[in-house]
C-alpha cells in the first residue's frame, strides 16, 4: 500500500523534539512504522509487542519472515520484562556496553510475540545510546523492534536520505537525526549457551568482549559461506546482503601488491569497455586510474572506513558501474566487522593480489 512518507528533523533534545516524538509515538502505538536514527545505522521501528507491527516491518523491508528483529529498549530494567533469564555474563556486558552498540540474544519471555523473533524462542535486545532513539523508544511504549531500515538485501542506511530511497511510499514517517556516528550494525552476542558466542562482529570487538566475560565462541557463519538450508544461530547471516548492482570484488594481500593488481585489472577492463570503479582510501586513491575512484576513509582512522562503508556501496549504484574492485580493510580493531560486511556485499568474491592472472 502506497502512502506519503514525511521526513522530520530531530535534534536529540527533549524540548525541541517533543512534537516529533509525540507524533511518532502515536504512529507506533497504533501499529504503524517510523524510521529512526541510532548510533549504528537507521532502524525501521515498530511496536515489538504487537505482532501486526512486526508483520508490517517484514513487509516494508521485503525481509524473509524467519530473519528475526532486534528489540530496542531505553532502560536496562526493561530487559527483565522481555527475557526469561538474564545470566551473570549478560549483566556484566550490559554494565560495560549499554547503552551502546551491543545486542544480546537471550531466552524470550511470553510478552514477546514470535512474529518479532522470526519464530524463535530467543530475543535479541539492545539499548541504543543515541538520544533521539532513546527518547523515541520511551515515548513509544518502551519496546521497539527495529531492524536496519534498508530494503532487504541493500546496504544499511546511514542517512535519512538513504531511508527515503528505500522506504518512500512504504512508511508514514522518517525521523532525520543527521548522519549516524558508527555506520555499521551492532555487535551481536548469544548468551543462551554455556559460553557467550559472537554472532555478528561490530565496533565492540572480540578483545573488548574478552575483557569483560573472558573467552567467547565465534559462530562459524561469521567466517564462511553459510548453507541456506543450515540453521545458523544468527539467521540473518545466511542471506545475501549489502550487494551493489555492479560486480564487487575484494582484492586481498599486501597493500602495494593490491594497488598494482587492481590497476592491472582496471586496464584489462578498459580495453574491453567495461566501466570500472575502485574503492580506495585517502592514502591510496591517487594511485588508481579507474573510471571512478572513491575513498571510503583513512587507513589511519579505521572508524572513518566503518562510517562511510554503506554510503560508498550505495553510491556505486548511482554511478552505474559494471565492476567494482575494493581494497581489503583488515584494520586492527574494526577490520573484522568491516570485512564481514564487505565479504557479504561481494558475495565472497575475493582476488588474491599475489597470484598472477594470465
Ligand atoms: P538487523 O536488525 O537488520 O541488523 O538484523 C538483525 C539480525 O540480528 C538478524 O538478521 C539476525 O541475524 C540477528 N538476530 C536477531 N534476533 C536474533 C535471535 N533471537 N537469535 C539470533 N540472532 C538474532
Ligand atoms: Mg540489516
Amino acid at each position: 500500500m502506497q502512502m506519503e512518507t514525511k521526513i522530520v528533523k530531530a535534534y536529540g533534545d527533549p524540548v525541541r523534539d517533543k512534537e516529533v516524538m509525540s507524533e511518532a509515538g502515536l504512529i507506533i502505538r497504533s501499529g504503524g512504522l517510523v524510521a529512526i536514527p541510532t548510533e549504528t545505522v537507521y532502524g525501521l521501528a515498530g511496536d515489538a509487542l504487537n505482532p501486526d507491527s512486526s508483520r508490517k516491518i517484514y513487509s516494508a523491508k521485503g525481509r524473509p519472515s524467519d530473519n528475526p528483529l532486534i528489540v530496542h529498549i531505553s532502560k536496562t530494567e526493561d530487559v527483565y520484562k522481555i527475557t526469561d533469564s538474564f545470566p551473570e555474563e549478560a549483566e556484566e556486558l550490559a554494565r560495560e556496553f549499554w547503552p551502546g552498540p551491543l545486542t544480546m540474544v537471550l531466552p524470550k519471555s511470553s510478552l514477546v510475540p514470535r512474529e518479532t523473533t522470526g519464530g524463535l524462542d530467543t530475543v535479541a535486545v539492545r539499548m541504543p545510546v543515541n538520544p533521539i532513539a532513546s527518547e523515541f523508544i520511551s515515548s513509544s511504549g518502551g519496546f521497539i523492534a527495529a531492524p536496519s531500515a534498508n530494503r532487504s538485501g541493500r546496504p544499511s542506511c546511514t542517512t535519512a536520505a538513504h531511508v527515503f530511497e528505500d522506504m518512500n511510499g512504504r512508511i508514514p514517517l522518517i525521523i532525520d537525526g543527521g548522519e549516524v556516528g558508527i555506520g555499521i550494525e551492532s555487535t551481536i552476542v548469544d548468551l543462551t549457551g554455556n559460553k557467550p558466542c559472537l554472532l555478528r562482529p561490530g565496533i565492540i570487538n572480540v578483545a573488548m568482549l574478552n575483557e569483560v566475560v573472558g573467552d567467547v565462541d565465534i559462530d562459524p557463519s561469521i567466517e564462511g559461506i553459510v548453507d541456506r538450508d543450515a540453521h545458523p544461530k544468527a539467521p540473518g547471516m545466511k542471506y545475501k546482503h549489502y550487494a551493489p548492482k555492479g560486480e564487487l570484488y575484494i582484492v586481498r594481500g599486501d597493500l602495494i601488491k593490491v594497488t598494482e593488481k587492481i590497476n592491472s585489472l582496471v586496464s584489462v577492463n578498459r580495453s574491453k569497455n567495461i566501466k570500472t570503479a575502485v574503492i580506495a582510501t585517502d592514502e591510496t586513491r591517487d594511485v588508481y586510474a579507474a573510471d571512478l575512484v572513491v575513498s571510503v576513509g583513512r587507513r589511519s582512522d579505521e572508524a572513518s572506513i566503518a562510517h562511510n562503508l554503506f554510503s560508498v556501496l550505495r553510491s556505486m549504484d548511482e554511478e552505474d558501474v559494471d565492476i567494482i574492485y575494493t581494497e581489503e580493510f583488515d584494520t586492527p580493531n574494526i577490520g573484522p566487522a568491516i570485512m564481514n560486511r564487505l565479504v557479504r556485499a561481494a558475495g565472497h568474491k575475493i582476488i588474491d593480489s599475489s597470484l598472477r592472472s594470465e
